[in-house]
């Protein structure tokens, strides 16, 4: 495109055009092919250029596709919350919808409070998080975020919310091991707690397994029901951030269900929409709604396209497709065999430190020392290279930070659409291995 006003996320980077896409397939204005190995930012879950959404948007657009939320409700809306809530693990019944994954965590965070204020516990304000971890862009989602270059520009306007470190088994913030660490990192929330005082912490919020700013780190057995029991404990909320993990992707409805927990509140994002329509969601449960009912029976917060009719007859259609092709499953089985196959990479190439992940949501960590697993000089910027080099080959992966400072550290996300099947895993770790090997001969 020789004239363009449109801020990319790389100012003077030449970014390719996409013209056109179909399942796990895009091509650009030049017709070049990539296979979607990351669903772009995890999102698309349900592959591209899938006629049966076109087709609902058609009609709802043709039927009504804007309704502002105070003055009507709408079908589409009020279908996808029931369908929801038929997915939704316990009591997470209800569901507020907002636009993006980062107002969805920063609905939950208001809603925490709100529910202690309606409760008489207004102390009760701040929301522990974890470093490496990412709920968001926006102010509020940001202060919960332990990433720390998306936060450094604007610390002053942060609340100091990220506290524990991450369950991050590879690299043990602890220097422990599992089983013998007694799940260190978890209990260091009740530490966290008795240091704070619980009556001045409204929720912890969490990535059921860590996504970009840990490359799909999937936290030892029994840390979540830890994290809970500590939680009811003393009083404070669970928020589960699905925006990445969520809808299917991680071969379970929501990555919280591969543990014996049911969360507070919910945020999803990303594979609601899988890219059509911008729709995310927070979800709550019987418990956090009841004092709300009972007191000031408003949720103190919304958006202009909050349960937009365009946007959630899109979504419902998405988790219908998601259903009825039983890709829920087939995250979970071509998942686990991509896994597997990089794995097998892992052994082949002295630069793989890690492979990690659930379903379709896989990272692979890269160091330069197997044996220490000493990082890359961050000068060398292997990600990077990795991400360009598979790109040239026409396959898109994921960047991902994997230092437990949340700088640093080299990783890329491996996700596809939830459509890929078995052949098409295949080819994804050709290309890979292709890649990985072209980098590594380079750093030799
Ligand atoms: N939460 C998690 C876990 C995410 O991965 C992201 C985005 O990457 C967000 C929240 C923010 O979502 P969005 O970019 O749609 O605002």
């Amino acid at each position: 495109m020789k004239e363009s006003y449109l801020i990319k996320p790389l100012l003077d980077e030449n970014y390719p055009v996409a013209a056109y896409g179909k399942g796990i397939y895009l091509y650009d204005s030049e017709g070049k092919e990539y296979i979607d190995g990351s669903s772009g930012a995890v999102t698309a879950g349900i592959g591209h250029g899938v006629l049966e959404i076109a087709a609902v948007m058609k009609e709802q657009a043709e039927k009504v596709s804007f309704v502002y939320r105070s003055q009507f409700s709408n079908e589409p809306a009020e279908k996808l919350a029931v369908k929801l809530k038929s997915w939704a693990p316990g009591d997470v019944n209800w569901t507020f919808f907002v636009n993006s994954g980062s107002e969805a965590t920063e609905t939950a965070l208001k809603v925490a409070l709100q529910y202690w204020q309606e409760k008489g516990k207004p102390t009760k304000t701040k929301v522990l998080s974890r470093w490496m971890s990412y709920h968001g862009i926006t102010l509020g989602a940001l202060s919960m975020s332990g990433h720390v270059g998306r936060r450094e520009r604007f610390t002053p306007l942060l609340e100091d919310f990220p506290t524990l470190n991450p369950p991050y088994c590879y690299r043990c913030p602890f220097n422990r091991t599992y089983p013998e660490c007694a799940l260190h990192c978890a209990k260091e929330l009740e530490t966290a707690i008795r240091r704070i005082g619980a009556d001045h912490i409204a929720a912890f919020i969490a990535e059921p397994i860590i996504g970009a700013s840990g490359a799909a780190v999937v936290p030892p057995d029994g840390y979540y029901e830890t994290i809970s029991e500590i939680c009811k404990r003393n009083d404070i909320l669970f928020i589960a951030d699905e925006v990445m993990t969520g809808i299917g992707r991680c071969g379970t409805r929501f990555a919280i269900d591969h543990w014996n927990v049911t969360p507070d509140i919910m945020a999803l994002g990303k594979g609601l929409g899988a890219g059509y329509a911008p729709i995310a969601a927070t979800m709550i449960s019987d418990r956090v709604m009841e004092p709300i009912f009972k007191g000031s029976k408003l949720i103190m917060s919304g958006h202009t396209y909050s349960a937009n009719p365009q946007s959630a007859a899109v979504a419902l259609t998405v988790l219908n497709y998601i259903e009825r092709h039983n890709l829920i499953e087939q995250s979970r089985n071509v998942g686990a065999y991509l896994k597997d196959q990089l794995k097998v990479l892992q052994q082949k190439y002295p630069m793989i430190g890690d492979v990690r992940g659930r379903g379709m949501l896989t990272g692979v960590e890269f160091v330069s020392n197997i044996f220490n697993k000493l990082p890359f000089a961050s000068e060398i910027h292997v990600s990077r290279t990795i991400i360009e080099r598979a790109m040239k080959k026409g396959l898109i992966v994921y960047p991902a930070s994997a230092g437990v400072d949340g700088l640093g550290g080299d990783a890329v996300i491996i996700a596809p659409p939830l459509v890929t099947k078995k052949e098409e895993a295949d080819k994804i770790v050709r290309l890979f291995d292709q890649t990985v090997k072209e980098v590594q001969d380079e750093l030799q």
